[in-house]
């Protein structure tokens, strides 16, 4: 399937009752709750070569010791064979988001997981994360996200909307489309940058690097209408370049997987959760989580 065209008018759905508009509201938002944080820049400077006043950082260093719990999620679907392990189907999911809420979480996107951490906001908060964009994410996981007034980062593969996972052997999924990455986007899910074709970022080329980072932001900025603060490492590998590229993109954070030294904003670690994560696993990965960070040598915070 042809990859939608990327540059055009951010306009409303064509098809109403196909796409149900958000209800109650938009996630993770509370009409009887305060006023939000604030989302205007408060970072003393914005990094190094950024190219606009629109996309100063908005938000703090993040050390490893204390970098926020996230979670890490791909595909929430049904599925007969999953070799890369990335699918967890709706019914687990779903008690997934039950079990965060019992124990008094809120799960929110990146973004806004990384301004309440700056805050001082964040403990009763956790990061759900989508990576690759694909489009079972508005069925199996919107409504259980509006269920709990969760919010959640969905990182798409901005070369590949409307197509398929193609960068993966195995069984082939369907990739969110742009008017389905609307949706989302009004119903309060943040969207970020998975790279343009989902390449490993550590030893590309440099034009490639740009491509993979810059001009895939300036892509999703064009089709949503506004800045984009989140990149996703695809495999969740990074190397200083790599972080140092998303950097100087504009972003205001790069999400990776593990903890180890480029842990902190541009290389926020993340739990991985599978179709066996169970609350005791879950509470297992959070505490696991928490000594990983603590375990990660501190050399060059200020630059976190
Ligand atoms: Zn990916």
């Amino acid at each position: 399937m042809a990859a939608e065209p990327l540059h055009r008018e951010r306009r409303v759905l064509t098809d109403p009752a196909a796409e149900p508009p958000c209800s109650p509201g938009p996630i993770g938002t509370d009409p009887a709750a305060p006023a939000p944080v604030r989302t205007d820049p408060v970072h003393p400077g914005p990094p190094r070569g950024a190219p606009g006043a629109d996309e100063l950082f908005t938000g703090p260093a993040v050390r490893p010791a204390d970098s926020p719990w996230t979670l890490m999620y791909h595909s929430v679907d049904h599925y007969t064979e999953d070799p890369h392990q990335v699918t967890v189907t709706p019914g687990r999911f779903a008690r997934q988001m039950a079990w965060l809420h019992s124990c008094g979480l809120r799960g929110v996107g990146l973004g806004e997981l990384l301004r309440a951490h700056a805050a001082g906001r964040a403990a009763d908060l956790v990061g759900l994360t989508f990576d690759d964009g694909y489009a079972d994410l508005t069925r199996g996981v919107l409504p259980v996200l509006q269920r709990y007034g969760f919010s959640a980062t969905a990182f798409v593969v901005v070369g590949r909307l409307g197509g398929h996972n193609v960068w993966d052997e195995g069984p082939r999924k369907p990739l969110l489309t742009a008017d389905q990455i609307f949706r989302l986007h009004d119903c309060g899910v943040e969207i970020g940058s998975h790279g343009m074709y989902h390449r490993s970022l550590p030893g590309i080329a440099a034009a490639t690097l740009a491509e993979e980072t810059g001009h895939s932001r300036e892509l999703l900025r064009d089709l949503l209408g506004e800045p984009v603060g989140g990149f996703c490492y695809p495999y969740g590998a990074v190397d200083a370049a790599a972080a140092a590229a998303v950097r100087d993109s504009g972003y205001h954070y790069g999400a990776a997987i593990a903890h180890g030294p480029l842990t902190g904003r541009w290389a926020l670690p993340r739990s991985y959760v599978g179709e066996r994560d169970n609350g005791l696993r879950l509470r297992a990965k959070r505490a696991r989580h928490r000594l990983r960070g603590l375990r990660v040598r501190v050399d060059g915070e200020d630059a976190r």
